[in-house]
């Protein structure tokens, strides 16, 4: 593994928002969809200090939240659709921005875990 002296931080995280390698920029981050590749292809970083746990779920979650259904409240208020206009449009865009925003955040959090050295602050119980 070649970790270089330490990556600016926009850098770090900006390589983790596009699923990058948060050391190099270069290598890929995921071998699949959500699944963090063991190490990185480009620079050898060993990505097993990778834990994102629930966080960018919970990020999702608010965010989506306040988007979709701050909308569907704004739509229904003004308009006052049929529900099932209402459901037809908006639980697919909830999906989309649900399933766009995860990958992201996901990468954004391993990168924030290696540019912060979360790894080394584990508790031992
Ligand atoms: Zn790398």
């Amino acid at each position: 593994m070649a970790v270089s002296p330490p990556t600016p931080a926009a850098t770090a995280l900006l390589a983790g928002v596009r699923g990058r390698c948060p050391n190099c920029g270069k290598g890929h981050l995921f071998s699949g969809f959500l699944k963090v590749a063991p190490h990185c292809d480009a620079c050898g970083l060993d990505y097993s200090f990778a834990d994102s746990g629930d966080g960018p779920t919970i990020f999702i979650m608010m965010i989506s939240g306040i988007l979709v259904v701050g909308s569907t409240l704004l739509v229904d208020a003004y308009y006052e659709p049929p529900l099932l206009l209402l459901a037809a449009i908006f639980l697919p865009l909830m999906a989309v921005v649900s399933i766009g925003l995860i990958r992201p955040f996901k990468g954004l959090l391993i990168a924030s875990q290696f540019r912060h050295k979360a790894e080394q602050g584990r508790l031992e119980l």
